[in-house]
C-alpha cells in the first residue's frame, strides 16, 4: 500500500482563495508589516514569499529592512512605530534574528493583536487557556490540513517529535484541546526508545530538523505522518521523514516540499485577516 499524499500546496491554495474572497468583502486592504534584519539568504527568500502571498490575496505589505548591526533599541523602536501605525494590522519579524539581538524581547514588544506569527506570550497563553487568539502558523497549518482530509483526531493517539515553542508544544495543545480531543505525547532528544513511542501514533508529527530521522520502523501501519522538517542536504531539501520508506507503511503523509511549508505561509494570511477584522471591528 502506498500512502495518500496530503497535498499542502493544494490545500494552501484553497485557504488562500478563501482569504482573498474574505479580503475582497472587507472594503479595505489589511496591512502586513514585514521586518527583515540582516541579509541571511533563506530569511530573505521567506520574507519575499510571504509578501508575494500577501499581494496575491489583497493584503498590502510594508517591508522594513535593517542591517545586521542594528541595535536592540532601534529595532524595538521600529516595532513601537509599527504597533502605533493604523495601516498595519499584522507585524511579522522574520526569525531567527542575527547576532546578539534578543528575539524574545522583540516578539514581546509586538502588540498581541498584531502578532500574526502567534508567538507572543499573550497569544500562547490564550492557546493554553483554549481561548480564541492568534495561533502559531505551522501548528495551525497542520490542523487545517488534517481537517481538510478528514483525518480522524478525536480519541486517537498523536505523537509529536519535537517540543519547540514554534511547533511541537503549541501543536500538542491544539491536538489535545477540547473538541479536538487527541491523546498526545511529545517526544524529544531525551525520549527513550523513540521509535517505539512513535509506533503508538495514529498521527505522527516530526518537527525535529534532522534529515530523514523517521524511518518505516517508527510508523504504525496506516498512520498519518506529518513531516514539518526542512533540511537542506546534498540531495536537496528533505524532511525529517524518510519519505520513500515511510510512504509504504503510512496511510497518509505530507511531502517535503509541498506539505507543511505552504500551509504555514497560508496561515499567516489567515492570521493577518483575523487580526485586521478584530482591530477594525
Ligand atoms: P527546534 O526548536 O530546533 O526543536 C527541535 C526539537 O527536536 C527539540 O525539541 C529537540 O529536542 C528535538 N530533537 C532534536 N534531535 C532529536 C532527536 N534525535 N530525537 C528526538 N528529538 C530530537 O526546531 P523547530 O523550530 O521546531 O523546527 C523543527 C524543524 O521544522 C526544522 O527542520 C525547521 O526548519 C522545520 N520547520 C518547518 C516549518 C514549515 O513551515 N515547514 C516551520 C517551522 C519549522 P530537545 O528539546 O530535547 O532539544
Amino acid at each position: 500500500m502506498s500512502a495518500l499524499i496530503l497535498d499542502g500546496k493544494a490545500v494552501a491554495a484553497a485557504v488562500k482563495a478563501e482569504v482573498a474572497e474574505a479580503v475582497g468583502k472587507l472594503g479595505y486592504s489589511p496591512g502586513l508589516a514585514t521586518v527583515l534584519v540582516g541579509d541571511d539568504p533563506a530569511s530573505r527568500t521567506y520574507v519575499r514569499g510571504k509578501r508575494s502571498d500577501a499581494a496575491e490575496v489583497g493584503i498590502e505589505s510594508f517591508h522594513n529592512e535593517l542591517g545586521a548591526d542594528v541595535s536592540q533599541e532601534d529595532l524595538e523602536q521600529l516595532i513601537d512605530r509599527l504597533n502605533a501605525d493604523e495601516s498595519v494590522d499584522g507585524i511579522l519579524v522574520q526569525l531567527p534574528l542575527p547576532g546578539d539581538l534578543d528575539s524574545e524581547r522583540i516578539v514581546e514588544r509586538i502588540t498581541p493583536g498584531k502578532d500574526v506569527d502567534g508567538l507572543h506570550p499573550h497569544n500562547l497563553g490564550l492557546l493554553v487557556l483554549d481561548r480564541p487568539g492568534l495561533r502559531p502558523c505551522t501548528p495551525s497549518g497542520i490542523m487545517r490540513i488534517l481537517a481538510h482530509y478528514d483525518i480522524p483526531i478525536s480519541g486517537v493517539r498523536a505523537v509529536i517529535i519535537g517540543r519547540s515553542f514554534l511547533v511541537g508544544r503549541p501543536l500538542a495543545l491544539m491536538l489535545a484541546s477540547r473538541g479536538v480531543d487527541a491523546t498526545v505525547s511529545v517526544g524529544h532528544s531525551r525520549t527513550k526508545d523513540l521509535a517505539a513511542v512513535a509506533r503508538e501514533a495514529d498521527i505522527l508529527v516530526a518537527a525535529v530538523g534532522s534529515a530523514e530521522l523517521v524511518t518505516a520502523d517508527f510508523v504504525k501501519p496506516g498512520a498519518t505522518v506529518i513531516d514539518v522538517g526542512i533540511n537542506r542536504t546534498e540531495k536537496g531539501m528533505v524532511g525529517d521523514v524518510d519519505f520513500d520508506s515511510v510512504r509504504e507503511v503510512a496511510g497518509a503523509i505530507t511531502p517535503v516540499p509541498g506539505g507543511v511549508g505552504p500551509m504555514t505561509r497560508a496561515m499567516l494570511l489567515v492570521n493577518t485577516l483575523t487580526a485586521a477584522r478584530a482591530r477594525r471591528a
